[in-house]
């Protein structure tokens, strides 16, 4: 933790009601088993557990006192309404003791991608926190938070949403110094009704963030004008495939499956961005990245001389070898529509290859489950799919928009189950190239384990 903090004071900032003694508190935890030394224990109500029930255990294990919404007998203790929402308070109390730049990063997609990448670009010069793996939710983002340092020279945070009104919070908590969003599709649009709600509640990490802030944004997203209309006093960065008038300006794309060349344009100059991992989506996210960095007060070429590979995290995109010599695209760590089409082009860039697609379910699309997987299933016959296989009749869906836009040649293979799927998968061979892809419930990586060598 940044500052030791009084109970007392953590009090008065949440609302709450101190019980018992006072004292200075040298962390915050809400896991009984971490070293709870001095700590205060903040008694989170999750869907298996409630720390509550840990109050007396951890005051035991050494914890100073407890903060708790229902009545326990351990004191000192902090009584409050909410303590999901007290521990995203005490976040911010030590955010606000924090003096270097804090970056928040959310989007449909992407967000880890461009985090790690971001993160792990500015930590070959300097100290860094950055959010670990995803934790990028309403205990992720405050516990990243509470361990920031004063020797880190930047913290990079991701912010996820699966509620409207989530990232307003996390976005409280955080109050960055740059904003980078970097699209808004229909992954969760069960919880949010449309892309519009999506785009709302993404926009609220720009409206809580520092009123001099610098917002990284797509031009090219739908959602572009509206997050334009809540900068108010924020500068806008943005990168576009596009529009000329972007910050940063993709002006030509050269993809192979070694990667890609994109001619940029920025301040009138043009520059050569090279990736070796393929995919535009790539591009998009380096863009991010690069507009990120120069709102951090980099210059140009040295940012982009360092963007040349893009960070590898785990089932996103990851290229592997079957059994057989096959390539296998492995991208089902999760799904969302965009993701799905950004996986299709790149299994598209494979020209010589018999190109198949093994497309579990994407969950969270509410009402539009039906259309948006027939909506695939159209995308993966003009993008080339030779073999489109599905698993299970949600994803099965896909296949009736597949057959009304493909070729004679292209066929599809409608599968109940994975076992079933795997019969016709194991025997390809160097000749194809397999890309597997679901939302995380389809837990795809089943397939890929199976196929892998
Ligand atoms: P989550 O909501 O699960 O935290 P995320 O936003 O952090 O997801 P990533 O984990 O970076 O996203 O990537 C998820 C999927 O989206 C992967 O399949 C990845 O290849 C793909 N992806 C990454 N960047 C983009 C992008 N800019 N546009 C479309 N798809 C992308
Ligand atoms: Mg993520």
């Amino acid at each position: 933790m940044l500052k030791t903090l009084r109970l007392s004071e953590i009090a008065a900032e949440v609302g709450g009601l101190l019980i018992g003694s006072d004292a200075l508190i040298a962390g915050v935890s809400t896991d009984s088993r971490d070293d709870l030394e001095d700590k205060l224990f903040v008694a989170l109500v999750g869907e298996r557990f409630d720390g509550h029930d840990f109050s007396e255990q951890v005051i035991a294990l050494g914890a100073s006192a407890v903060l708790v919404s229902s009545s326990v007998n351990v004191t000192p203790r902090i009584e409050v309404s909410d303590t999901g929402a007290a521990y995203a308070t005490i976040a911010r109390m030590q955010r606000r003791f924090y003096k270097h730049p804090v970056v928040a990063i959310t989007g449909s997609n992407g967000k880890t991608s461009v985090k790690d990448w971001l993160a792990n670009v500015l930590a070959q010069s300097t100290k860094v926190l950055k959010t670990q793996s995803n934790l990028n939710n309403q205990i992720g983002v405050p516990k990243t938070l509470l361990q920031l340092q004063s020797d880190d020279r930047f913290a990079v945070i991701e912010a996820g949403t699966s509620f409207p009104g989530e990232i307003e919070r996390l976005g409280t908590s955080i109050e960055a110094d740059v904003v980078v969003l970097t699209n808004a599709s229909g992954s969760h649009l069960l919880g949010f009704g449309s892309i519009q709600g999506i785009a709302v509640e993404k926009g609220k990490l720009i409206e809580t963030s520092k009123p001099n802030a610098t917002v990284v944004l797509n031009a090219d997203d739908p959602s572009f004008d509206y997050w334009q209309s809540l900068l108010g006093p924020r500068s806008l960065l943005s990168f576009s495939f596009n529009n000329d008038c972007a910050t940063l300006f993709a002006k030509q794309v050269n993809e192979s499956v070694d990667g890609s060349t994109t001619t940029l344009v920025y301040n009138q100059n043009t520059y050569q961005l090279q990736l070796d991992r393929p995919g535009r989506h790539h591009v998009a996210n380096a863009m991010a990245v690069a507009l990120a960095m120069l709102a951090l007060g980099f210059e140009v070429m040295d940012v982009l001389s360092k963007l040349k590979h893009p960070e590898q995290v785990p089932g996103r995109m990851e290229l592997l070898t079957g059994k057989n010599e096959a390539v296998i695209i492995n991208d089902c760590y999760n799904a969302s529509p965009k993701s799905v089409e950004a996986a299709m082009d790149v299994l598209a860039l494979y020209k010589t290859h018999s190109k198949w697609m093994v497309l579990g379910a994407l969950g969270e699309l509410g009402d539009l489950e039906q259309s948006i997987h027939e909506g695939l299933g159209v995308y993966a016959a003009k993008a080339g799919v030779d073999h489109l296989v599905t698993i299970g009749s949600v994803a099965g869906f896909a296949v009736n928009g597949f057959e009304n836009k493909k070729r004679s040649e292209q066929l599809s293979h409608r599968c109940e189950t994975k076992h079933e799927a795997l019969a016709l998968l194991q025997a390809l061979n160097h000749e194809h190239v397999i890309l597997v892809k679901g939302s995380r419930s389809a837990k795809m990586e089943d397939i890929v384990n199976a196929l892998k060598n």
